[in-house]
């Protein structure tokens, strides 16, 4: 068997192995079976590709320094993915997600104008098709690379999560695919190195653009939505490097991103369409958020364990601030003794609470909460008017009435929590700030809502005390 042949061989059990890893990571029990396929997967790809250089190596000293290019570029890449991986918080991992997703782009836009700086050697049809994927993988990659950098830039906070509103926008993204699309004709017909020059500026421009007019309550179908043309992007690369497991690695990623992005639009009550052409369509909010909403009231740890102690059934629903308090392990403890006194204690997880999708799973499950209590925003969401007590812990826009109730919010029609038709709301957060989305909460002023002021970790302990 040929060198090729046997890559070839290992590249098919890697993507079937990333195939088992995706429905591996589908459901919280087969989550870890569906890490570790992705790890063998990878690992298989990664020594069948040493090996296809090792080859080269022996044949041609070009080859020879691929390999040591190759050596040295997966130690520093190595060396710096296992530091990031070891030091990076939990709320800190959507940004580095989008990070990573940036360098697919760069990685793809590098291919592509490494395809159109060397002869390829085709010729008549097969060389058009081979300058249109330089030209599609181009494009493809540049709009993942800056659209990624914005996407990072706004969850680390480095930028406004508020949405840009250049005026035209719609038209400024419709005139920039149309010529894109005029331009790959030109360059099929007639291979000029400016005119890949300027798809490359139009796709940058554009990628910034679209996840720049994004806002904030929208951020978690952005980063679906990047991570489906990461995908793309690197399924384009494929095509020009001629490496079959990158093209099925590439749309593996590629659809199922674009899928994700597709059930977290329904479960948002998003367009699918507008969001992906950067908020095509959306109208700028009405209602700021910042209107007078009256006086809010507070509460002591005392009283809340108390409340508690006579409650008969409470609902507990996390958002990003428990995981910036790390208070899922205190928050665990309350419930397991909430039900040893034969309180019924359920968890409402909304589907884009905190900053990741299952973001607050993760944190329950560590914290050993059993799967059985903890429900989805549909599946709790009917019971939440007979509920005596709901906690709810750094969570802020995924509990926020005005999505329901006010048509000019911001977030208006995403579907939330329906926190507020329990008899009694306690609110743990540090101060009366708004959420992700930057809109003020009406839930903070209502009759039966009191705060509870300060780090949802120490004041979770407060309560263990007492209790
Ligand atoms: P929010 O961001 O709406 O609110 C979190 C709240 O936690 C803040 O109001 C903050 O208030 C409070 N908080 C922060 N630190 C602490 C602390 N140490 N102790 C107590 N409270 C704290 O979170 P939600 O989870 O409700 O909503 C998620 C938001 O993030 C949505 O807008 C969503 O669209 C967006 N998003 C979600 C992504 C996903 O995939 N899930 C990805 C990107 C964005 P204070 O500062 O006063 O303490």
């Amino acid at each position: 068997m040929t060198a090729e042949a046997l890559a070839g061989a290992a590249y098919l059990v890697a993507a079937l192995l990333f195939i088992l890893s995706l429905a591996g990571l589908s459901k919280h029990e087969t989550s870890r079976a569906g890490v570790a396929y992705g790890i063998a997967g990878m690992a298989i790809a990664i020594v069948a590709t040493a090996w296809l250089m090792v080859q080269d190596a022996i044949f041609s000293p070009a080859g020879l320094v691929g390999l040591v290019i190759l050596v040295v570029a997966m130690l520093v890449g190595a060396a710096i993915g296992l530091w990031r991986a070891r030091v990076v918080e939990m709320t800190g991992m959507p940004e580095l997600i989008a990070l990573l997703h940036s360098f697919v782009g760069a990685a793809a836009v590098l291919v592509g104008w490494n395809g159109a700086l060397f002869d390829s050697g085709l010729e008549g049809s097969l060389r058009d098709i081979h300058h249109a994927e330089v030209f599609i993988g181009v494009f493809i990659g540049g709009v993942t690379f800056t659209g990624s950098i914005v996407a990072f830039l706004k969850l680390s906070a480095r930028m406004s999560s508020k949405p840009l509103v250049l005026p035209g926008k719609n038209v400024l993204n419709i005139g920039a695919l149309v010529l894109f699309l005029a331009l790959t004709v030109w360059y099929v017909i007639t291979p000029e190195l400016w005119l890949l020059v300027v798809v490359t500026a139009l796709a940058l421009l554009l990628g910034w653009h679209l996840v720049a007019s994004i806002g904030g309550g929208d951020m978690p179908v952005v980063v679906s939505m990047l991570n489906s043309y990461s995908g793309w992007a690197a399924a384009a690369a494929g095509f020009l490097l001629n490496n079959d497991l990158l093209i099925i690695t590439g749309a593996l990623v590629g659809s199922s991103g674009a899928y994700l992005s597709y059930i977290m639009c329904k479960a948002m009550n998003r367009s699918f369409f507008s969001v992906i052409a950067g908020g095509f369509g959306i109208e700028a909010p009405k209602s700021g958020g910042d209107e007078d909403l009256g006086e809010h009231r507070e509460l002591d740890a005392e009283t809340a364990a108390e409340m508690l102690a006579n409650a008969s059934s409470v609902v507990i629903t996390p958002g990003y601030g428990m995981a910036v308090a790390q208070a899922q392990h205190g928050v665990a403890d309350l419930a397991r003794r909430l039900r040893e006194r034969g309180v019924e204690v359920r968890f409402g997880v909304h589907p884009v609470a905190g900053r990741l999708p299952g973001h607050m799973n993760v944190l329950l499950a560590e914290a050993k909460v059993p799967y059985d209590i903890v429900l989805e925003m549909d599946e709790i969401n009917d019971d939440l008017a007979d509920t005596s007590v709901v906690l709810v812990i750094g969570a802020n826009d995924t509990v926020n009435p005005a999505a329901a109730e006010d048509p000019g919010s911001p977030i208006a029609g995403m579907p939330v929590l329906r926190v507020w038709e329990a008899e009694n709301v306690i609110v743990f957060k540090r101060s009366m700030a708004s959420g992700y989305a930057g809109v003020q909460n009406p839930l903070f002023f209502r009759e039966n809502a009191q705060m509870l002021f300060g780090d949802a970790k120490e004041r979770v302990e407060d309560i263990l005390k007492v209790l």
